[in-house]
């Protein structure tokens, strides 16, 4: 969930603005940036809709930050809410994809860039944030499409990182340490889910 949750990455972000600084500076300085192209999408088949650059922070991933982690949010909402609170560049909050319940991805922030989802500034920096239309309350809102839909898009993100596929590393928003949110909720069926990565896997 990420509506009003904003308050809280705030809170985490102003806290180390000045580190962020450094380690741009950093890599400027190094050169060693790999260079990026606009509509360049780490999933294929999404349709990239960008979100706000004050909602996620340039980075480098995996070399400046391992990637280990996938987080599974549910909007508490529609698609078309968290598209447009992601360009909300007040909203301070964004994941890197969206999953719509006919399956249909849309891809917000690029994979090597550390996305504000979580709340949790390490747990940001190392994973990588998936949301899914509907809402915790309502099991009817986790289609088959948008199950099958989103195990392939993250038995991609662990077949290029190597992330192992079971429930360390595959986690739920109300798992981050330090969030408040209740996301996927009783409803998410793990199992379902997990199988499914495994075989989208093979
Ligand atoms: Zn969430």
């Amino acid at each position: 969930m990420l509506i009003g949750g904003g308050a809280v990455v705030a809170a985490g972000a102003a806290g180390y603005a000045g580190w962020d600084g450094l380690v741009r500076w950093w890599w400027r300085v190094a050169g060693l940036e790999r260079p990026r192209r606009e509509g360049v999408l780490d999933h294929a088949g999404a349709e990239w809709v960008a979100a706000s650059s004050a909602n996620w922070r340039r980075a480098d991933r995996p070399l400046d930050y391992e990637i280990d982690r996938v987080v599974v949010h549910v909007v508490e909402g529609s698609y078309g809410d968290a598209l447009r609170v992601f360009r909300d560049p007040l909203h301070e909050a964004a994941a890197h994809y969206v999953v719509r319940k006919d399956g249909y991805i849309a891809q917000t922030v690029r994979e090597l860039d550390v996305a504000f989802h979580s709340g949790n500034r390490a747990f940001n920096e190392r994973s990588v944030g998936i949301e899914h239309e509907g809402y915790v309350d309502r099991p009817g809102d986790f289609t088959d499409a948008m199950y099958v839909a989103s195990a392939r898009l993250t038995a991609g993100i662990c077949a290029r990182y190597a992330i192992p596929v079971d429930r360390t590393h595959i986690v739920a928003h109300s798992e981050v340490p330090g969030t408040d949110h209740t996301d996927p909720g009783p409803h998410w069926d793990w199992d379902r889910y997990l199988k499914l990565v495994r075989a989208a896997a093979d």
